[in-house]
C-alpha cells in the first residue's frame, strides 16, 4: 500500500524534489513499451509528468505498467530523477504502483488525439471531454470570472441573494417557460430573478446580486441559446436612473476581464491574447445603431428588437473603433418587459443592452418603482395584473427608485475565449435535443 496516494502534483515537483521519494497520482494518458524500458505519462489536474520504469530493475511493476489500459488511475510511488530529455526536466522511477481503477476499452473518444472529435461525440463522453486541456482551461478561467464578479459586488457593497427557482408565474409574461407540476398545482422555472430582486428593494437591502441557474424553453437551437443557464443579477435601489446600473456593469466587466487575462497558462492553452479594454464602454443609443445598421445595408424599422445579424453588424462597427463592449441603451419602451422604466416622453425606455464582440451580453434597466404605472404598464403588455399580486403588493408600502441588470455568464465567456457554441461553456449543456449526461 502507498501511504499516501500524492504528495505532490505534476507541477509542484521542482530540484528540491530531485532524488527523493515523491508520490504522484492521475490517469495513464499513454504508454510507451520499448520491450526494456517502458514510458508512463501520467495526467493530473496540473499537466503530465513521465514515469520511467526498466524491465530488468522492476519486471513485475513493468508488467503491471504495459498492461494498463489507457485512462487507467493510478498512484505511483517513486524517486524523482532529474532528466533534462524528459519535457519537465525530471521522470519518476517507480518503487511501488497502485492501481486505484482499471479503464474499459476502446475509450469512446481519445484525450490527447488532435484529430477533430465530433461535437456530439464530446458531449455524449462530457466526463472525458472534460479532461482535456483545452476544455479544463475554460472552466478554469470561468471559475475566475466568477469569483471575481463576486468580489467586485461584494465589494462595492452588494450581497449576495438567492431567489426561488420555482415560480407560480412567468417573470416577464413570456411563453418560455418550462412547466413543472408541483402537487395539485401547475408551476414554473424560473426565467430569471427579475420580480424577487425587486421585491428585495422593497426590504431595504438595497443592492443584491445573484448568480444561479436560469430555464428557458426557448425551442430555437442556436449556438448562443441553452435551456439551462447561469447569470449574474444585480438589482440596487436609490439610483437617479440607468446611468447608474450602467457603471456598476461596465466596471463589474472590466474587473472580471482584467481577471481573465491573469489566467495566463490557460488563455496559452487555448491560443488566446486577451487585449486590454477601458471604461467607460462607448454609449451608443438605439436611433443611432439604427442608424449606422441602415448605412450598412440593414432594413430595421423603428420599434424593431435587433436580430443576431444586426448584433453582427454592430459588433463589427464597433470592433473597427476597437471597441470590445458597447451599449445600445434608450430601447423603444415597446421593445422591453412591462416593468421597464419610461423615458418621460414613453416612447422610449430607460433600458441598456451590453453588446460584446456582435453579441447581447447583458440587459438592464431603471424599472417602475411607481405602483399606479406599474400596473398601467402590465396591462399595457397584455398581462393580467391578478397574476402578479404578490409582486405588485411590495409596491405599495414604500418602494425606492431602482434598476438592475441579468448578465449571461456563458454568453461572456463564450465572446471572450472566442469559442464559437456557447455549449462550450457550460459543463452539462442541456439543449432542445441534449438531456443526458
Ligand atoms: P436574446 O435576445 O439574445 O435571446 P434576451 O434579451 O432574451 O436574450 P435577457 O432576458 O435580456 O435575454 O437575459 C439577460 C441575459 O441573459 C442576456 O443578455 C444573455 O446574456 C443571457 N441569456 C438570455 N437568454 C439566454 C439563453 N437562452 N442562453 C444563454 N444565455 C441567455
Ligand atoms: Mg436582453
Amino acid at each position: 500500500m502507498i501511504e499516501k496516494y500524492r504528495t505532490h502534483y505534476s507541477k509542484d515537483i521542482g530540484e528540491k524534489e530531485y532524488n527523493n521519494m515523491v508520490s504522484v497520482a492521475g490517469w495513464v494518458e499513454d504508454i510507451r513499451n520499448l520491450g526494456s524500458i517502458a514510458f508512463v505519462i501520467l495526467r493530473d489536474r496540473m499537466g503530465t509528468l513521465q514515469v520511467t520504469c526498466l524491465k530488468k530493475d522492476k519486471k513485475e511493476l513493468f508488467e503491471k505498467l504495459v498492461s494498463l489500459p489507457r485512462e487507467s488511475v493510478i498512484s505511483v510511488r517513486g524517486v524523482c530523477k532529474r532528466n533534462k530529455k524528459v519535457r519537465n526536466g525530471y521522470e519518476i522511477l517507480p518503487e511501488k504502483v497502485e492501481v486505484l481503477s482499471v479503464s474499459d476499452k476502446p475509450l469512446p473518444m481519445g484525450v490527447v488525439d488532435k484529430t477533430g472529435i465530433e461535437f456530439e461525440t464530446r458531449f455524449d463522453n462530457r466526463f472525458i471531454d472534460l479532461r482535456r486541456k483545452e476544455v479544463q482551461a475554460v472552466f478554469k478561467i470561468r471559475d475566475k470570472v466568477i469569483d471575481a464578479a463576486r468580489n467586485f459586488l461584494r465589494k462595492n457593497g452588494f450581497i449576495e441573494v438567492h431567489t426561488p427557482k420555482i415560480i407560480a408565474s412567468a417573470s416577464e409574461g413570456g411563453t418560455d417557460l418550462f412547466k413543472v407540476e408541483y402537487f395539485e398545482r401547475i408551476a414554473f422555472l424560473a426565467q430569471s430573478p427579475q420580480l424577487y430582486k425587486q421585491m428585495l428593494m422593497a426590504t431595504g437591502l438595497d443592492r443584491v446580486f445573484e448568480i444561479a441557474w436560469y430555464f428557458r424553453a426557448e425551442k430555437h437551437n442556436t449556438t448562443r441559446h441553452l435551456n439551462e443557464s447561469t447569470a449574474v443579477d444585480i438589482e440596487m435601489a436609490f439610483i437617479k436612473d440607468e446611468k447608474d446600473v450602467m457603471r456598476v456593469l461596465e466596471n463589474m466587466v472590466f474587473e472580471i476581464w482584467n481577471a481573465a487575462r491573469t489566467c495566463e497558462e490557460e488563455l496559452n492553452v487555448l491560443d488566446i491574447e486577451l487585449e486590454k479594454i477601458r471604461v467607460p464602454f462607448r454609449r451608443i443609443t438605439y436611433d443611432d445603431a439604427i442608424e449606422m445598421l441602415n448605412e450598412q445595408g440593414h432594413r430595421i424599422k423603428w420599434g424593431e428588437d435587433f436580430g443576431s445579424k444586426e448584433e453582427g453588424t454592430l459588433g463589427r462597427i464597433m470592433e473597427e473603433e476597437k471597441k470590445v463592449f458597447y451599449f445600445v441603451t434608450n430601447y423603444p419602451l415597446e421593445t422591453k418587459p412591462f416593468y421597464t422604466m419610461p423615458q418621460e416622453d414613453m416612447r422610449y425606455s430607460r433600458s441598456f443592452d451590453l453588446g460584446c464582440k456582435g453579441l447581447e451580453i447583458a440587459s438592464g434597466s431603471q424599472r417602475i418603482h411607481d405602483k399606479k404605472l406599474l400596473i398601467e404598464r402590465v396591462e399595457k403588455c397584455g398581462l393580467n395584473p391578478r397574476d402578479f399580486e404578490s409582486y405588485l403588493k411590495a409596491f405599495r408600502y414604500g418602494m425606492p427608485p431602482h434598476g438592475g441588470f441579468g448578465f449571461g455568464i456563458e454568453r461572456f465567456l463564450m465572446q471572450l475565449l472566442r469559442l464559437n457554441n456557447i455549449r462550450e461553456c457550460i459543463l452539462f449543456p442541456r439543449d432542445r435535443n441534449r438531456l443526458t449526461p
